[in-house]
């Protein structure tokens, strides 16, 4: 079962990412934790998408979808979990190529909606764990225990730098213009679904597994 994850930044894709990772052993690639990765290594890639990312804008074509068909070649697991990419169209086109060149395919597109002035909330009030990446919220998502990870027991907590309400109304923008408009694509195959992602991370998350557990379509 391969599957992505669509929706504005801030929807909660990331959230039900890790927790399909943990329940089901299927594999999220996060475009926007390998970019992360990579700036934090220094790498080449890290080098070009550091100031890209702070200002909140997309990363090229085929920096991403490079990334992505090396992850595709590695362990894949019970299925992928493609969450942050594609987000344009050029980027679902080289997807379908990579899966196609794999002998895989895409069994479902989950929309999560998510109206704009509560993206803007969730993205400033997030924060992760620094050791095992497990991810939070000041209000919606704390610690059982405070400041002790839930999943590793870790004290030690990071913001990203592009989480910021400036930046946000940028990625919001990106979304709406580059991203948004791929979902016809896929909608002719009829292969999405939408989810209510107003509601709590349990609800939301139960609704995706609903959607799971109904025969792969297209
Ligand atoms: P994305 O990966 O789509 O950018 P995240 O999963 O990182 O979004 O969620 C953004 C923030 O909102 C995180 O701090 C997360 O804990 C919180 N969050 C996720 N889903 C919900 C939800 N359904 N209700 C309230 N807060 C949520
Ligand atoms: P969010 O889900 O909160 O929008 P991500 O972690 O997915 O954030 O992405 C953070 C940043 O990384 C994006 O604003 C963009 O600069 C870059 N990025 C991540 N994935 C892609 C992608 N598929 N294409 C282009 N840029 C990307
Ligand atoms: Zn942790």
């Amino acid at each position: 079962m391969n599957i992505i994850l669509l929706g504005p930044p801030g929807a909660g894709k990331g959230t039900q990412a890790q927790r399909l990772e943990a329940e089901r052993g299927m594999v999220q690639l996060s475009t926007g934790d390998m970019l992360r990765a990579a700036v934090k290594a220094g790498s080449p890639i890290g080098l070009k998408a550091k100031a890209v990312m702070e200002a909140g804008e997309l990363v090229s074509d085929a920096i991403v979808s490079a990334l992505i068909g090396e992850r595709l070649d590695g362990e894949c697991g019970a299925g992928v979990i493609f969450d942050g990419f594609p987000r344009t169209q050029a980027q679902a086109e080289a997807l379908d190529l990579l899966l196609s060149e794999r002998g895989r395919k895409l069994d479902r597109v989950i929309e999560l909606t998510v109206d704009e002035q509560a993206l803007v909330d969730r993205i400033t009030g997030r924060y992760t764990c620094a050791n095992c990446g497990e991810g939070y919220h000041d209000r919606f998502k704390r610690p059982s225990a405070a400041d002790t990870c839930d999943n590793c027991g870790g004290h030690s907590f990071k913001r990203r730098p592009d989480d910021n309400a400036d930046t946000v109304r940028t990625r919001m923008a990106e979304y709406r213009a580059k991203t948004a408009p791929i979902l016809p694509y896929y909608e002719e195959r009829g292969i999405v679904a939408r989810v209510d992602g107003m509601t709590s991370i349990e609800s939301v998350g139960a609704a995706i597994d609903g959607l799971l557990a109904e025969p792969a379509v297209g």
